[in-house]
């Protein structure tokens, strides 16, 4: 008897032969952003997003207890229903405070945050301007809107002008970046954006979410270090990675959030996150605003690494940050790479598509505040074997 999935056998084997297909691995253990335990062994972990080791800090972990011991786990319905606790309130209060903006508005994770918004924004009749190396949950975004997408060259700023002075007719337009891409490691260019925007009477959306809690004075973003943030109108984020917590979060005007609160679908229709989860997002908050030589020490290790890559000539892009991609173009080559640092005792996730872009599969080196000079330069005697 034929089964109606039978197709899957052939689309995964389809997957197998071009190196695409994913297998599901699971650590035992904390993240611990140096170390990773995987298939009994321990390697030194270049693929975690927790940045400033706060994901197994005791104090987190010592809120999250007090949390479950007092407002206990599930959180039992939506937000606008019974989901949302004085800790939620008190951790948007607290985002919006740290980020500097009047109002901010949690969802169950960053993905959510960014179909949240820009579906809000815009619909059918708008255009939307995105850059091509924006992560899935933006185009995901973009694609449920409805809106006209264009989508301009990456960084390209002439482009964009170029496409906005075209698009006079449009309803309300929209241009979505991130500020520090996720896979390449480079900053988009945001003070030319936000004269673009404010030319051309676009709203500007920035997605933060790997540079939340590194960069800027007080370590809000990008938006803060490149001093745009007035001309950014929305800004999202996560507690996901620097954090070291869990849940995205827009920020920005009240009236903004009191849109999004009525109206994005991920916030109105999915159940709030346990409030322990929102007192982990408050004590990150409050370890990034104490301790920052955590991000002060990431940015240091970023530089010395990016000098020692540059040295060895490692094909690296156009990365200024404390992710570092190693271009290697075919996704069985990235695999192999990935394979035989592991085999020396270093996990780097070899990323393919639908990550990158087809041709342009990559290792991704993330770092964290808790690597060692010396640990990375064990990984480039490592890499300087595979070349
Ligand atoms: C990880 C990521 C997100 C999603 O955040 P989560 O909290 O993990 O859902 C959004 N945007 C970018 C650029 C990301 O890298």
């Amino acid at each position: 008897m034929p089964h109606p999935l039978d197709w899957l056998d052939d689309a995964l084997d389809h997957l197998d032969r071009r190196h695409l297909r994913r297998t599901l691995a699971a650590r035992t253990g904390p993240q611990r952003g140096d170390k990773i335990d995987l298939g009994g062994q321990t390697l030194v972990n270049f693929g975690s997003n927790d940045y400033l080791g706060l994901a197994n800090h005791p104090e987190v972990i010592a809120a999250v207890r007090t949390a479950l011991d007092e407002a206990g786990w599930g959180a039992g319905a939506s937000p606008l229903v019974t989901g949302r606790t004085d800790l939620h309130a008190k951790l948007e209060h607290e985002l919006a405070a740290f980020e500097g903006t009047e109002a901010a508005l949690l969802f169950p994770t960053g993905y959510a945050a960014n179909v949240g918004a820009i579906t809000s924004l815009v619909g059918q009749g708008d255009a939307i301007f995105s850059d091509e190396l924006n992560h899935a949950s933006i185009i995901d975004g973009c694609r449920l809107s409805g809106a006209v997408i264009c989508v301009f060259p990456h960084r390209d700023v002439a482009a964009l002008g170029s496409v906005l002075r075209d698009s006079g007719n449009a309803g309300r337009r929209l241009i979505v970046t991130e500020s520090l891409f996720s896979m390449t490691g480079d900053f988009a260019p945001l003070a030319a954006l936000a004269d673009l925007a404010q030319q051309h009477d676009a709203t500007l959306m920035v997605d933060e979410a790997h540079a939340t809690g590194i960069y800027g004075r007080r370590g809000r973003g990008l938006c803060e270090e490149s001093g745009v943030e007035d001309g950014v109108h929305v800004r999202t984020g996560t507690l996901s990675k620097a954090l070291g917590g869990h849940g995205g979060f827009v920020v920005g005007s009240q009236k903004l959030i009191d849109w999004l609160a009525n109206r994005a679908r991920p916030y109105v229709f999915s159940t709030a996150a346990p409030a322990p989860v929102a007192a982990a997002g408050l004590c990150g908050l409050k370890l990034i605003a104490s301790q920052p030589e955590r991000r002060q020490s990431l940015l240091k290790l970023a530089s010395y690494a990016r000098e020692q890559f540059l040295q060895h000539r490692f094909e690296c892009g156009s990365s200024s940050s404390q992710i570092l991609p190693l271009i290697l173009g075919d996704a069985g080559r990235a695999m192999s790479a990935a394979q035989r640092l592991r085999d020396r005792g270093f996990f780097v996730p070899a990323i393919r598509p639908p990550s990158v872009p087809e041709g342009k599969s990559l290792l991704r080196i993330s770092l964290t505040c808790l690597h060692t000079e010396q640990q990375l330069d064990d990984l480039v005697a490592a890499l300087g074997a595979l070349y």
